[in-house]
């Protein structure tokens, strides 16, 4: 069995910066499930995973195009610091989660003032060339109540 539409996945991976830093693993946690075919995780990522079977590992660099798209320099914003979800007392870099009319979004505070907070709603890696070094842990078929709901169950899935 190799990974193709409607397998489910587990894997290990550590991300690292086009510095070489990593700024994300798995390792340590359980492992993370996607359903393949479905956009759950970044697509040159799950580009790389078609054809991969269990116990494989590889390394994949990502484009930030086929990542976290490119910064967007419009969403750097000030805006009234009661609106920072998340925290008491904001600090340069911390995340906060703020309510916009799309819905919740995820910002970077990027300055404090005392009213107000200079915050950036770019995603953290978008702009990044990403490599992830992966290790296949566990696939199965996805059942019919995880194709029809878009996305793994279980471990490292969703749990509902
Ligand atoms: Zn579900």
């Amino acid at each position: 069995m190799a990974i193709a539409k409607d397998t489910v996945v587990q894997f290990h991976y550590t991300l690292k910066d086009a510095d070489g830093t990593v700024i994300e693993a798995s390792h340590g946690n359980e492992p993370m499930a996607y359903l393949h075919g479905h956009g759950n995780i970044i697509p040159g990522l799950e580009d790389a995973m078609i054809g991969k079977e269990a116990g494989d590992e590889f390394t994949a660099t990502v484009a930030p195009e086929n990542a976290y798209g490119q910064r967007d320099e419009t969403a750097i914003q000030r805006i009234p610091a009661k609106h920072l979800q998340g925290a008491k007392k904001w600090k340069k870099g911390m995340v906060a989660h703020v309510e916009t009319d799309q819905g919740p979004r995820q910002v970077t505070v990027l300055k404090v003032g005392k009213f107000m907070v200079d915050v950036d709603a770019n995603h953290p890696f978008a702009g990044k060339e990403l490599t992830f070094e992966v290790k296949v842990e566990e696939m199965r078929p996805a059942t019919a109540e995880e194709i029809q709901h878009g996305h793994a169950h279980g471990i490292g899935g969703h749990q509902h």
